[in-house]
């Protein structure tokens, strides 16, 4: 029986993907078994041929991880998903399944620092061309996939600058070059953003964040056509880097209330947002769901709600200030994640582009006071409070 169709992103983050088969336990079983076995030989053949449903050894698939799959293909929009281990393992294998030496991809300055890495050191080694756009800059972008790409890799909202890309306009750029645009969409989520149906062909997500909400699981998940999804898990089943079953549980367990949470992740940044506009401590905010946004008009489109990341300039442009402000926070943990139920603060040196140089921050335009907040599902006017006697010192 399919009792998603037809339904809301609400409803299926607690329903989608939840017919496990596996008896009649009304969560999803946790099953750790490594191998599963067959009586019948030709049964075996057939399901190691893909010919029959059914798992054959955990580096390749397994029950608990694939209902995980299947609830983020349903909220996708998606005809099939594959997972790994991490958002960097499902990232890594989507770009090492899909491009071949002598490939070119179009991307943005201003990916996840991770991302960055692939492109500026990995990819190169392996012959295959990059070409980094400056990430607002859509006539670049355009110009840049008109000569010739296989790949065209977004990221929107953009880390920690929060900038936004039409994905709509540039998938028909990218479709005109014959190239494939793969989208990392996990500031937005399936909830506020479907990068399929504005004309991406392979959404990304680092289900470590808002998916699974508790900081307590890693985990990567792609969703698209039975075609692209199969070359990125043929690569991932090879590389390895598989999902275990029991952070498979834990993110199907925290999806169960994304609709909730990013809905009060929303309401809340967009509050904190605007109190941080006034506030004299602060020199500049960036959020979509502000209109002095330069990206809010395209968000507007693109999105259903803006998202719970923001970051801020603090008026005094220095690390040192950065130092002192973000210890007197006690409404948040300072840690190298984001998307939690908690708020999470930390400055872009130590969290999404450690893996960056001082200089190569600077070139991407991330000053040096800058504060990524991840606003968590607390009451906001007690984050405010909190804000406000941290800036003031
Ligand atoms: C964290 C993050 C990643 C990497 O995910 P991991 O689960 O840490 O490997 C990729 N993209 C974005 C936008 C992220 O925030």
């Amino acid at each position: 029986m399919d009792r998603t169709s037809g339904l809301r992103p609400g409803t299926l983050a607690v329903w989608a993907g939840e017919d496990h088969g596996l008896g009649n336990a009304t969560q999803v079983p946790v099953v750790h078994s490594v191998a599963f076995g067959y009586d019948d030989v030709d049964e075996w053949i057939d399901v190691s041929l893909g010919r029959a449903p059914g798992h054959i050894y955990g580096r390749n698939t397994n029950p608990t991880v694939a209902a995980f799959e299947d609830k983020v293909r349903i909220l996708e929009g998606a005809e099939a998903a594959t997972s790994a281990a991490t958002g960097m393992g499902i990232i890594s294998s989507a770009l090492f399944g899909l491009l071949a030496p002598g490939d070119r991809v179009v991307s943005l300055k201003d990916t996840y620092g991770g991302t960055n890495r692939l492109f500026s050191e990995f990819l190169p080694r392996f012959g295959i061309d990059v070409t980094l756009c400056d990430t607002t800059d859509h006539e670049a972008i355009e110009a840049e996939v008109a000569k010739g790409c296989r790949v065209l890799y977004l990221e929107t909202p953009t880390n920690p600058t929060v900038k936004i890309v039409d994905i709509a306009r540039l998938s028909r750029a990218a479709h005109a070059a014959g190239a494939t645009v793969l989208v990392d969409n996990t500031f937005a989520t399936p909830i506020n953003q479907n990068p399929l149906a504005l004309g991406a062909d392979l959404v990304l997500h680092s289900a470590t964040k808002f998916l699974g909400g508790h900081a307590d699981a890693l985990g990567g998940v792609a969703c698209g056509s039975k075609e692209l999804v199969q070359a990125v898990y043929h690569f991932r089943e090879i590389n390895g880097a598989s999902l275990h079953p029991m952070a498979a549980y834990l993110l199907l367990r925290g999806m169960k209330t994304l609709a909730l949470r990013i809905e009060r992740q929303n309401a809340n940044a967009l509050k904190i947002a605007r109190f941080l506009e006034s506030h004299p401590g602060v020199s500049r905010v960036f959020y979509p769901g502000l209109e002095s946004h330069e990206g809010h008009a395209i968000a507007a489109k693109q999105m259903r709600g803006f998202g719970g990341m923001l970051s801020f300039m603090l008026a005094e442009n220095t690390f040192d200030a950065v130092r002192r402000f973000l210890p007197r926070l006690t409404l948040a943990h300072t840690a190298a994640n984001l998307g939690a139920v908690e708020t999470i603060a930390g400055p872009p040196a130590t969290t999404s582009h450690v893996e960056c140089t001082p200089e190569e921050r600077a070139a991407m335009g991330i000053p040096e006071s800058l504060i990524r907040y991840s606003t968590g599902i607390e009451d906001a006017d007690d984050l405010i409070v909190d804000l406000d006697q941290a800036l003031r010192g």
